[in-house]
């Protein structure tokens, strides 16, 4: 465990190059290859998965992590004034700036609702049960459409996680839609569910929404700690969503206040 320990936090100090080295954002999927060619999955039978060393390794990484993204949205934007300065130049032949900065924001007509850490992130409200066909059905061709543009993106199961659930009905409040996933989020504004991201896909107009979302490489393998299961097991109690405490009554038994109803936490490192 403290080799593992020892070796999250090696690798840390090497992620921790995007702030202070100017690369290709391509490069941040060659990290994260990297960080998943060295990790040894946590075994999950063992009781101590949660060492305190090692969570805070996680929370570093986490950190870090969210550097790099922000310096790799923040070249792409760099790329992107540079793109629009001289497509302007060229197709209007306009001199002295007039129409320059005309760069008008593809999220623009959408209504700003924004879940909580989605400022700047794509997030997609899913659900995992299969218990009415067409949402399930509607939230694999939303995630399809996202991973075939290669889009980073958050997905907040609601069925795994209840709080996830309250949150998108505090989104959706005031809204005809019901709380019914998918639903799309992008940089903090609502884009819709499945009819209305497919509309905007099949209008090309999905691609523009998304141009200033992180991407994912082409080999870029899946989380390293959850293994894009965006869930990682409570190591406060070990899943059971319950807790020992000799003082409390009904035998002593307490519910684990660390996790979801299912022993379930959101994985540090990528939700
Ligand atoms: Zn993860
Ligand atoms: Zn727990």
């Amino acid at each position: 465990m403290a080799a593992a320990a020892a070796a999250t936090t090696r690798r840390m100090s090497r992620r921790r190059w995007p702030a202070e080295r100017q690369e290709d954002a391509r490069d941040l999927g060659a990290a994260e290859d990297e960080a998943a060619a060295c990790y040894r999955r946590a075994d999950t039978g063992k009781d101590k998965l949660f060492e305190p060393d090692l969570l805070a390794a996680f929370r570093g990484a986490v950190d870090a992590y969210a550097r790099a993204l922000q310096e790799a949205k923040r070249r792409d934007d760099d790329d992107d004034d540079g793109f629009f300065l001289l497509d302007e130049e060229e197709g209007c032949g306009v001199a002295g700036g007039v129409g320059f900065g005309v760069d008008e924001d593809p999220l623009e007509g959408f209504e700003t609702r924004c879940p909580p850490g989605g400022e700047r992130a794509v997030v997609l409200y899913t659900t995992s049960l299969r218990g009415v066909r067409k949402t399930f059905e509607d939230c694999a061709t939303v995630r399809r459409l996202l991973e075939g543009l290669r889009v980073a993106f958050l997905e907040r199961d609601v069925s795994m996680h209840a709080p996830y659930r309250d949150e998108l009905r505090a989104l959706l409040v005031g809204l005809d839609d019901a709380a019914v996933p998918p639903r799309l989020f992008v940089d903090g504004r609502y884009l819709g569910g499945a009819n209305e991201v497919v509309t905007l896909h099949e209008q090309a107009r999905l691609r523009p929404v998304l141009r200033r979302a992180p991407r994912r490489g082409a080999g870029d393998a899946a989380c390293a700690v959850c293994g894009g299961a965006w869930f990682v097991v409570c190591g406060a109690c070990s899943g059971s969503h319950r807790l020992y405490d000799a003082a409390a009554a009904a035998g002593g038994r307490v519910p684990c206040t660390g996790c979801n109803e299912n022993g379930l936490v959101p994985c540090p490192l990528c939700s």
